[in-house]
């Protein structure tokens, strides 16, 4: 199997460059393995360097992979860099998204001219939207691990605690089981606070006959899961059981779209025209996924404006959601990989509505 850099090398023809100088630290760490936080990497056909400063150059030694060669640098790294690239005329590309102006200047003025400097966008993220088997494996590690978090949270029940209290019960049981942190803020959101599609917990108790939106995931390996569910403690009115169903059906209806050769658009589509012929068209008011991976949001998204095409071993989450403001909010999300002819969905967690305590 080729490596990251093995895969990204065949890229650079295209993008018109040499070399490239990977200065997004996930970026980095997708290419080399180094998990710390001052590295750059250079890659090329025939470079394949990486550069820290003293305080990780043990760490480097146990994590970045052998084929690169490691150096040492100021903490300003740039400042190594002309040594370690190659001799003579040089189209040095760097990622744009990942660069200040003034980091640029200050390049620019650290390099000689010999070396031109080419913008360049999306290459490794591209790269790392396809997911290998063991990016796949941890991945899928990181949601069963998540499950198990929200089954324990559910058995304590959930009305009468604050929303605060569960989101941190929801971290710790994830951390307990071995996640290097929840893959983003856990949000327990009740009532009208799920209506808000970034809630934020508060010390508010949960009552019981409300909708709540529960969103959380676990890192693994480096690897984030991300999945919802919304609950309801106790009875709750017909008007929310049919918005609920109609979330279900669009949610339903969208897996069934994820597949290889699918545009991201079009499968945002299905479930966005389920939901409004249902009347909540507007209340739907985000994107249906996004690629789940190293980062909890990247490459490919299922939303209107993208022209992605999904491709086996694409990891994308599947969220449809309407947000009643003042009443109450739905979201069902789950977590599935791209596969040779559909999808396959990582979360094991039931769907149709459940009352908890
Ligand atoms: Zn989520
Ligand atoms: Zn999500």
């Amino acid at each position: 199997m080729s490596s990251a850099a093995d895969r990204l090398t065949e890229r650079l023809p295209d993008a018109g460059i040499d070399v490239l100088l990977v200065t997004n630290l996930v970026n980095v760490r997708y290419l080399t393995g180094y998990t710390g936080s001052n590295g750059i990497a250079l890659v090329g056909a025939a470079t394949r360097t990486f550069i820290t400063d003293f305080r990780y150059v043990e760490q480097a030694a146990n994590e970045v992979d052998p084929t690169f060669d490691r150096r040492r640098s100021a903490q300003r790294l740039t400042e190594g860099l002309e040594e370690a690239l190659p001799e003579g005329e040089l189209r040095l590309g760097f990622e744009a998204a990942h660069m200040s102006v003034s980091e640029h200047a200050q390049l620019r003025e650290l390099l000689p001219s010999r070396i031109e400097l080419v913008a360049t966008s999306g290459l490794v993220e591209e790269l790392r939207a396809v997911k290998q088997p063991d990016e796949v494996a941890a991945i899928r590690a990181a949601a069963a691990l998540a499950d198990e978090a929200f089954a324990q949270l559910v058995a304590g029940g959930l009305t009468g605690h604050t929303e605060r209290e569960l989101a941190l019960t929801l971290e710790y049981e994830m951390r307990r089981r071995g996640a290097e942190h929840p893959s983003f803020d856990p949000i327990v959101a009740a009532g009208a606070h799920g209506a808000l599609p970034h809630a934020r917990p508060r010390d508010e108790a949960v009552p019981a006959g409300e909708l709540v939106v529960i969103d959380w995931g676990a890192q693994v390996d480096g690897y984030c899961s991300d999945c919802t569910r919304t609950l309801a403690t106790g009875a709750i009115g017909g008007a929310a059981k049919e918005i609920y169903q109609l979330v279900l059906d669009a949610q339903l209806a969208a897996l069934d779209e994820v597949k290889p050769g699918a545009v991201g658009r079009d499968v945002d589509s299905v479930p966005r025209a389920a939901i409004t012929a249902g009347g909540h068209g507007e209340h739907f008011g985000h994107g249906l996924g996004h690629g789940v991976g190293l980062e909890v949001h990247e490459a490919p998204r299922l939303a209107q404006p993208s022209e992605a095409v999904l491709a086996p071993g694409n990891v994308v989450t599947v969220e449809p959601g309407i947000y009643i403001p003042g009443h109450y909010g739905v979201r069902i999300e789950d977590l599935v990989v791209v596969t040779g002819d559909g999808c396959d969905i990582l979360t094991s967690i039931p769907k149709d509505l459940t009352v908890v305590d």
